[in-house]
């Protein structure tokens, strides 16, 4: 671990080089939105950013990928992106998405499409500089990361002090001129921006701890809020797919022309979309929109913490709060609701 500070004119000239001979992502401007892009010049990078449309896990889940080549017969390859590449201005909330994943994709079924991604990738995260409409990352204690990025960048004015993590970040910041120690006024003005986002961030204030969100859950599945919510859920999906933590996905096969060979593929898939728990037999268990809608809630705030250690797969980055037309789709209002009828213990 290493913490240096670097002008604003030298971190240009740091990411100007460094995309000249890396394969690099980073956050921009998109019809009067952000998002993560490939990035051709320093001048187009938007640390200021207050959210992006996508999370970035497109780069290590793309919405959809070969899994691999077949032939009839029996023969196959495995198609496996193992290109490295950097990833420029992630958000603590969608590190700590990252980080969640990371757990769920390496145990049980080992992910190999995806954590050879992921072991490819070195990201550049950064503190919060503008909170979102909808954030309520302070909610959730995801407004600040300490871990799974190779550099963090936190903004101090006319500086942005730099937490190399890794062996890659300290070879690539060794290539950037004019970088120096941070001193303790640095280190002091960085805390001050920590201490402000962990409070700060919360355009939606939970009236619970995260923590207590499991037992909450445990009282709440017959509750009438499921059936008043999804009674103007489009089942579109959107609250899935700009969540950065659902990483539901279907299976298929598609067969070239002369049915010789062919490809097996993966795409994003949604639990609110009808048809996500169609089986063989066209039976679907889960067919009714209020069980689809309170499925996603317990997901966030049950079965994912069960698998990881706890920690809530909701990280109050609010993308599903600005992508809902109806809505519905905020998870503190829905967790709250359950707080104020069923009490806190
Ligand atoms: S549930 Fe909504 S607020 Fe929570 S992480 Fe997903 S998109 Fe963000
Ligand atoms: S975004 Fe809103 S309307 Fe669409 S599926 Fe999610 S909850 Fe339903």
């Amino acid at each position: 671990m290493s913490t240096k500070k670097l002008s604003k004119d030298d971190f240009q000239s740091f990411i100007t080089r460094l995309i000249s001979t890396e394969r690099a992502y980073g956050i921009q401007t998109k019809d009067e939105a952000f998002d993560f892009a490939p990035l051709e010049a320093a001048e187009d990078l938007r640390l200021d950013y207050d959210v992006s449309l996508q999370p970035p896990k497109k780069y290590f889940q793309p919405p959809v990928e070969t899994l691999l080549d077949f032939e009839v017969g029996g023969a196959f390859k495995s198609v496996i992106d193992n290109e490295p590449f950097v990833l420029i201005g992630v958000h603590p909330y969608d590190m700590i998405a990252i980080n969640q994943m990371d757990e769920l994709f390496s145990q049980d079924n080992y992910d190999t499409h995806y954590m050879t991604r992921r072991k490819n990738a070195t990201i550049i995260a950064v503190d919060v500089v503008t909170p979102s409409k909808n954030v309520f990352a302070s909610s959730m204690n995801t407004a600040t990361v300490d871990k799974g990025f190779d550099i963090l960048l936190t903004d101090i004015g006319d500086s942005y002090v730099i937490e190399a993590a890794t062996d890659k970040a300290l070879t690539l910041i060794a290539g950037a001129e004019n970088i120096i120690d941070a001193t303790k006024d640095d280190l002091d003005a960085r805390q001050k921006i920590w201490d402000k986002n962990s409070k700060g961030l919360n355009k939606h204030e939970l009236k619970c701890k995260p923590s207590y969100l499991p037992k909450l859950l445990d009282k709440a599945y017959d509750h009438p809020v499921w059936e008043e919510k999804a009674k103007t859920c489009f089942a579109c999906g959107s609250c899935n797919q700009v969540c950065p933590t659902c990483y539901c996905f279907n299976v298929f096969d598609e067969v070239d022309w002369d049915i010789k060979k062919g490809q097996r593929k993966r795409e994003w898939d949604g639990c609110l979309l009808s048809g996500f728990t169609k089986v063989a037999g066209e039976h679907e268990f889960r067919d009714k929109q209020a069980d689809r809608f309170r499925h996603r809630l317990y997901r966030k705030g049950k079965y994912v913490p069960a698998k990881i250690g706890g920690q809530i797969a909701c990280v109050g980055c609010g993308r599903c709060v600005n992508g809902c037309l109806p809505g519905i789709a905020n998870p503190v209002d829905i967790y709250n609701r359950l707080v104020d009828d069923l009490g806190i213990g």
